[in-house]
């Protein structure tokens, strides 16, 4: 079998596209959705991330705006920049592009982020909503990864899925969704015994562990849809997946890509969730 690809790029410009009819009717009312995102220190990858999310908002028509400071910064300094983002009505969603440098507590600095513009889904509060089978901003790379299998008209109702990856970020809040959709569900972390073991009975199998090459093709069913959350820097520069793309495209019947995959959603899904915050504070 060779896999079809799950083509994120186009999948994205198509949300982006769907997403300017919402965007003209909050301008019509007034609106223009407004997306802030700090930055703290200098990290060229923090750099590149930042950068596309802004370039998404300029795209479908939306205000943006880079607040910077600088790595020395106190934790007061920039849970201060915070909370004059959050009273700011001009701004709907509050992004704080990670990692911060040491010794801030990220964890901590989130927390101050207001829950109806934590455009993330990281905070306690869309957090414990999704829990609860209430969600409201959800946490953008499985929010994306969601609306890729639905775009791919993936069943998921009954179907055997693996998260590979227990962050707070991706694996957990990717199995909470797919469990929201009926979807049966296996976690497995570093701690798995053996992951193959997994792998190999799954419908559909999501991949965020951070380690190229930790999925390979013989881990796979047959005719299973893999999604490769990874970006992974190799010594020669190129940027890969987790799954070996490889040998994974050759058993699965659906991949995506890496780079042009769960990125690229990413990215749609924090612009999805800014449109929608922008939404609800307008009633
Ligand atoms: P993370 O917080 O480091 O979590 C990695 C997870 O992988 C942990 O739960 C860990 O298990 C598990 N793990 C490590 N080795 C494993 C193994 N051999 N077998 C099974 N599980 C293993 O990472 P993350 O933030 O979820 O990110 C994962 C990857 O996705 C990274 O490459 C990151 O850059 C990428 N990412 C991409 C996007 C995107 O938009 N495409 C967004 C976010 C992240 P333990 O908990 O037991 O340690």
């Amino acid at each position: 079998m060779t896999a079809t690809l799950i083509d994120g790029v186009k999948i994205a410009r198509r949300l982006l596209d769907d997403l300017k009819p919402r965007i003209a009717a909050l301008n019509a009312r007034g609106i223009k959705p407004g997306l802030a995102a700090i930055v703290v220190g200098d990290n060229a990858a923090s750099e590149i991330y930042v950068r596309n999310k802004m370039r998404a908002c300029a795209d479908v028509g939306m205000h943006s705006a880079v607040h910077r400071l600088p790595a020395g910064c106190s934790e007061a300094d920039l849970t201060g920049l915070i909370e004059s983002l959050n009273r700011d009505p001009a701004v709907h969603g509050v992004l704080l592009q990670l990692p911060l440098p040491a010794p801030l507590d990220a964890e901590r600095v989130m927390r101050h982020i207001a829950g109806e513009k934590d455009v993330d889904g990281f905070s306690w509060k869309n957090l414990g909503a999704l829990v609860a089978g209430e969600p409201q901003l959800a946490p953008c790379t499985p929010l994306g990864i969601m609306m890729m299998m639905d775009h791919e008209g993936l069943a998921l109702e009954g179907a055997t899925a693996v998260v590979v990856g227990r962050s707070v970020s991706v694996g957990k809040p990717a199995a909470l969704m797919l469990i929201a959709r009926g979807a049966t569900v296996t976690v497995c972390t570093s701690k798995t015994r053996d992951l193959a073991k997994h792998t190999r009975d799954a419908d559909i199998v999501v991949v965020a562990v951070g380690k190229p090459g930790v999925v390979t093709g013989d881990m796979l069913k047959p005719g299973a849809t893999v999604f490769d959350v990874g970006i992974n820097r190799l010594p020669d520069g190129r940027i890969t997946g987790d799954v070996d793309f490889e040998s994974a495209s050759a058993v699965a019947s659906r991949i995506t890509p890496v780079p042009g995959g769960v990125g690229r959603m990413t990215v749609a899904a924090l612009i999805a969730n800014t449109v929608k915050a922008a939404e609800k504070t307008a009633g």
